[in-house]
């Protein structure tokens, strides 16, 4: 009873654990491999520490350090203040409002070096849904450990000493693969709703399970994440998107109660039989991508996931009696108009979606010149890929997708005669777009010609 009383005036949990205290843990016990942190990692901590300032490899880099992985970005915490860092390099930025951070560069290499944030922010000003805003209070590194996401992201490393500083048992739970929020969930998510993102990419990426208190609110608290800024969720939707893992994501995101309002209609397009399939097959694909190490492009990602809206008003406007190139830009406006509100959706995204989306009726076009010119689209790999997808899901016939594999390997005559072989065919797959008249290219927000929308558009190879 006594002891539980002083722990409590100490600000000691009920677990035992100090939270102003660290375990520090030699080399022997993390077993961190040194060859794994970047040489500009170490610069930057021996840097700030030569100036006298504390400075460690800090949240996700050290996560990985502990998993075996080499980290994709190093980020640093340090006590200098972002003045003071920045005063140390010589191509350092001072960035962002909301958390003021500084970008240090070595060449191509960005590093991030945020200053000990303090739990201020109990006075930190807030919406009226009780999200922070803001927050540059400074503070001690056992406050700033204790303003981190989760367990295994509070951990510091210092190269030089080579010594792991856990202030919340993150150790144990990356042992254990558990991801657990510190602090009073409810809390947690309230002050930040895109916690409940991060906790379903982390679980889905690292293959760890959700500690069922950490779990439990994300259901209830979910419809939080609307009054977040449209920029910043479309960012973490992207991250688990584009995480390697996005399948996985996705199916957490659903048993977790979150992916509703996310992605718009994204509930409707899973549940159609074809439209599931489509979106499975994109999704392995873009995972397969990120695991060789390949680019990705967030226009062939979205363009795959909002296909099946797309097929279905390009169906209704086309009922309606409108023809079928107007009627595909139609219904690529509606579908990216909502989308663009909901998502954010940048606009050179948006671009490119509009373009594969605009070049799928020019495939079915094999005749005369159409599909040299189409080759000749900046944006031809994207287009048939999406293609593959499509005749890979069912929509569209294989024998498509295997001439134009056939034709995009061919040299100049052997192109002729698989021109002439497609002609000889009768042409049952086809959607009846036709060979249309040319006219020249515009630009505008509304194309009546998917030949004028195609060509307008720019964009560089993936
Ligand atoms: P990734 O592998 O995706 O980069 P990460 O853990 O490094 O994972 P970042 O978004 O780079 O994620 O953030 C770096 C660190 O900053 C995190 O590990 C965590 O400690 C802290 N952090 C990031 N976002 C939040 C947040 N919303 N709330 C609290 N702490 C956060
Ligand atoms: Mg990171």
């Amino acid at each position: 009873m006594i002891k539980k009383f002083i722990r409590k005036i100490l600000g000691v949990k009920d677990d035992g654990r100090d939270p102003t205290q660290a375990v520090i843990l030699g080399p022997d016990e993390h077993k961190i491999d040194p060859r794994n942190v970047s040489r500009n990692a170490v610069t930057v901590t021996q840097t700030l520490q030569e100036a006298g300032f504390k400075a460690f490899v800090v949240g996700g880099a050290v996560r990985d350090l502990l998993l075996g992985v080499k980290p994709k970005d190093f980020d640093i915490a340090t006590d200098a203040t972002p003045e003071q860092v920045k005063r140390l390099f010589r191509r350092a930025f001072i960035i962002g409002r909301r958390f003021q951070i500084v970008h240090v560069m070595f060449g191509q290499d960005l590093l991030e070096v945020t200053t000990f944030r303090g739990n201020g922010s109990d006075n930190a000003p807030k919406d009226e849904h009780g999200r922070v805003l803001r927050d540059n209070n400074f503070g001690p590194q056992h406050e700033d450990a204790a303003r981190r996401d989760f367990t295994i992201n509070a951990m510091y490393y210092d190269p030089a000493t080579q010594t792991v500083l856990d202030y919340h048992g993150g150790i144990e739970d990356i042992r254990a693969k558990t991801l657990r929020i510190i602090g009073v969930p409810e809390a947690r998510y309230r002050e930040d709703p895109v916690r409940m993102l991060r906790v379903v990419r982390f679980a889905a990426k690292l293959g760890f399970t959700i500690e069922p208190t950490t779990r439990a609110p994300i259901p209830v608290m979910a419809p939080l994440i609307d009054n977040v800024p449209a920029a910043r969720v479309f960012d973490e939707m992207l991250k688990l998107l584009l995480s390697g893992h996005a399948l996985a994501c996705l199916k957490e995101l659903r048993s977790a109660g979150l992916h509703h309002g996310l992605l718009p209609l994204l509930d409707v397009v899973l549940e159609q039989p074809i439209g599931m399939k489509f979106v499975t097959l994109a999704l392995e694909s873009t995972d397969g991508r990120v695991k060789a190490g390949k680019g990705v492009s967030p226009g062939f990602l979205f363009a795959s996931l909002l296909w099946h809206q797309v097929l279905e008003k390009w169906n209704a406007y086309r009922a309606a009696g409108e023809s079928p190139i107007p009627a595909l830009h139609l219904a690529a406006d509606d579908v990216l108009e909502t989308q663009t509100e909901n998502l954010a959706l940048q606009r050179r995204i948006a671009t490119d979606m509009r373009d594969i989306w605009a070049m799928q009726p020019r495939f079915e076009r094999r005749t005369g010149k159409s599909p040299y010119k189409l080759l000749e689209h900046p944006r031809f790999r994207a287009g048939y890929d999406f293609l593959l997808l499509r005749c890979e899901s069912g929509e569209l016939p294989g024998e498509i997708g295997e001439w134009w594999t056939s034709f995009y390997a061919a040299e100049g005559g052997e192109r002729e005669a698989l021109l002439a072989a497609a002609n000889a065919r009768p042409r049952n797959g086809e959607t009846g777009t036709g060979q249309k008249r040319k006219r020249p290219p515009r630009r505008g927000p509304r194309r009546s010609n998917a030949e004028g929308a195609a060509s307008a558009q720019g964009g560089g190879e993936e």
